[in-house]
Formats: structure tokens, C-alpha cells, sequence
């Protein structure tokens, strides 16, 4: 490390992206990307409001804001949106973790949870999930720390019941508890009802994945709206246009397109699902996931081994080193015939 770079932050091990080849060679399925383009309207929208770039966006967001509090019924007070969900994800460390107050995450879960402990300088505990990757929610009860918890999970795409969600919720009466849920749309349970109950939770969403918007970064919180204050303190303090002026649209217009949204989603379930079936019968392990991804082993041969193979094979699939996981693979749910040709060539491999 450089003498200039900050002592505090000299162990940092920077989060790793997913690869991004930028050919385009490569069947993609390991960015949980959706493999489906934006919905029309949004392309509409983006191009009407290209003219006016030379002008800073809304601060406030309030098209896309009011766009996302119409399609999910809740107030307008109540959400904030950010440059991703990891934007919201780091203004939530920044305003509800301190000194006193670290973070605790499963241990196999999104890999930016310890990246941003590291980065705000906090104290994190990384909760075992159970021996089937599941997170207990007794594990959580008086943590006394701010909580993160993906649901449905990432990489195992295994989702927890409300009533759990509650329990740990209930259970930490004086801490937050965040709730990640950029794969609930693919047939998770929200959190967001919970919201008006108590006043400790924060709803986190993306539109990375399930609104087909990965590259317009685009992510949002849903909570009470003095927790929407504290998080806007916190915005207005570090990036106040976090939002570009094409985000804040499209986002809008992708929020609006009801019927476009649920095809996509229909169709990514509807080819998770007979994905499964084939790999199964070519004896692949894989956990019950209701997210656009699935994470599969198979007795006998290595996770990597499959990923470098298919890799060859122009399929770019996830592969993670860490010792519980990694005879794993996780695999996005792409078209149809990209994943006609994922089992093909699976199929060929095994051989
Ligand atoms: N949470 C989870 C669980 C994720 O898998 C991702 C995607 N990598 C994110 C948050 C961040 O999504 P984005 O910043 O694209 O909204």
C-alpha cells in the first residue's frame, strides 16, 4: 500500500464483482443480471429525457420516488432511492452503525455486508448459517447490533418465512434490522407490510435484477419515514444527486410497466424451474431457490472445475472460493435457450 492511503482502511479487501466481459462473447450467467431487455417504455422515457443532461436531476427523486410508493402501496414519506442498492446498503451503515453499535450478517451471504464494515470501520459478526444454509432466526434474538440479512438469501437463493423475518425484528427492539430483498420478486415473501409495524425495519430493493435495469443502478429503501429522514441526512451528506436524470425515469417507467414486469418475471421462474428438473436428473444437489439464480452441486466434481470448464465453453457462470461453498456453483436463470445450452454443455462435461 501507497504511504498516502489511509492506515485505517489498509486491510481493506475491496468487494469482487462478478466478471463483466465487455465483448459480449459469453453466455452471462453469473451476475444474477436479468437476461431480458428493459421494458419499452423505459427505452421511451430514457431517450425524451436525454435532451435535458445539461441540467442537474431531481435531489429529491420524487418521479421515480412516488413511482416506486404507487406500485407498492406504500407512503410517498417512506422511500428513498440511491445508486444501486449498494448505495442504500452503505447509507445505512453510515447512519444506523457507530462505535457501539457493529453489524452482524449469515457468514455465507452477500459479499458486500463485511466489505462495508471494513470500510466504515465497524465491528461485524458473521452469523453461521444452519448445516442446510438456512439462517436461524434464534441466532439473531438481542443482537445488539444492526442487522443485514438478504431474503431471499444470495448465493444459496434460500428464502425465509415472514413470521421469522418478525421474530428476529421483535427480537431486536432497539437496533435496525435491514432486510435485503433484491430477489424477492422471483417468489420471496416481502417484508414491506412489516414496515408500518415497526420502527426498526428498513426494506431494501433493486432494479437490478427482477425490473431489468442491472446497468442504470438503481436500488431503493422502504421504511418509516423518520428512518427515511435519517437515511436522506445521510444522502444530503455524502451525494445529493445520487440519481441521474435517465435513472430516475427509466426507473419510473419500469415501476410503471406492471404487465411487462410480471411476463419477466413468469418466464425467469418458469425456466428456473424446468432448469432445476434437468439438472437434477443429471444428478446435480441444488438448494430450493426462489430468486432468477440457482446454486448446484454435483458429488464428485469441483465447483471451479465446472465453472473454468463452462467458461471455456463461452458460459461464464459464479464460482466462490470459501470453504463451505465451494463445490457450488451459483447459475443465473437466463433465456430459455441459453439455458438449453448451459445443460447441453453441462451434459458434455459430466461425460
Ligand atoms: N443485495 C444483494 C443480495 C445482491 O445480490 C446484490 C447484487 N449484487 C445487491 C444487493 C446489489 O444490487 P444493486 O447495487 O445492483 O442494486
Amino acid at each position: 500500500m501507497g504511504r498516502f492511503f489511509s492506515k485505517r482502511l489498509s486491510g481493506l479487501l475491496p468487494y469482487v464483482p462478478g466478471e463483466q466481459p465487455q465483448d459480449m462473447q459469453y453466455i452471462k450467467l453469473n451476475t444474477n443480471e436479468s437476461p431480458f431487455p428493459p421494458s419499452p417504455k423505459v427505452v421511451e422515457a430514457i431517450a425524451g429525457e436525454s435532451e435535458k443532461l445539461n441540467l442537474y436531476s431531481d435531489p429529491e427523486c420524487k418521479v421515480l420516488n412516488d413511482a416506486i410508493a404507487k406500485a407498492l402501496g406504500v407512503g410517498k414519506d417512506m422511500v428513498i432511492s440511491g445508486n444501486g442498492s449498494d448505495e442504500i446498503l452503505a447509507f445505512c451503515y453510515m447512519a444506523f452503525c457507530d462505535d457501539d453499535t457493529g453489524v452482524c450478517y449469515p457468514d455465507i451471504s452477500y459479499g458486500f455486508y463485511p466489505v462495508f464494515k471494513d470500510v466504515f470501520y465497524l465491528d461485524g459478526k458473521a452469523i453461521p448459517l444452519t448445516d442446510d444454509f438456512k439462517v436461524n432466526p434464534d441466532d439473531y434474538i438481542a443482537s445488539g447490533r444492526t442487522i443485514f440479512i438478504a431474503n431471499p438469501n444470495a448465493p444459496t437463493g434460500i428464502s425465509l418465512g415472514l413470521d421469522d423475518i418478525e421474530k428476529i425484528v421483535k427480537g431486536n427492539p432497539d437496533n435496525i434490522v435491514v432486510i435485503d430483498e433484491a430477489y424477492v420478486d422471483f417468489g420471496g415473501e416481502t417484508a414491506i407490510p412489516l414496515t408500518y409495524k415497526y420502527e426498526n425495519l428498513i426494506v431494501v430493493r433493486t432494479f437490478s435484477k427482477s425490473r431489468n435495469l442491472a446497468g442504470a443502478r438503481i436500488g431503493f429503501a422502504i421504511a418509516q419515514k423518520s428512518l427515511i429522514d435519517e437515511l436522506n441526512k445521510i444522502k444530503f451528506s455524502f451525494n445529493p444527486y445520487n440519481e441521474d436524470r435517465l435513472a430516475i425515469v427509466a426507473g419510473a417507467a419500469a415501476m410503471d410497466d406492471k404487465e411487462y414486469f410480471e411476463k419477466c418475471i413468469g418466464e425467469i421462474v418458469r425456466v428456473r424451474e424446468v432448469t432445476v428438473t434437468e439438472l437434477s436428473q443429471m444428478g446435480f444437489e441444488i438448494l430450493p431457490s426462489k430468486t432468477n439464480f440457482i446454486f448446484a452441486k454435483k458429488e464428485g466434481f469441483s465447483g471451479e472445475k465446472l465453472y473454468t470448464e463452462l467458461k471455456k465453453r463461452g458460459i461464464l457462470v459464479r464460482h466462490f472460493k470459501s470453504e463451505r461453498i465451494k463445490d457450488f456453483v451459483r447459475i443465473t436463470i437466463g433465456t430459455e435457450e441459453q439455458m438449453r445450452t448451459l445443460i447441453r454443455e453441462v451434459a458434455d462435461i459430466l461425460k
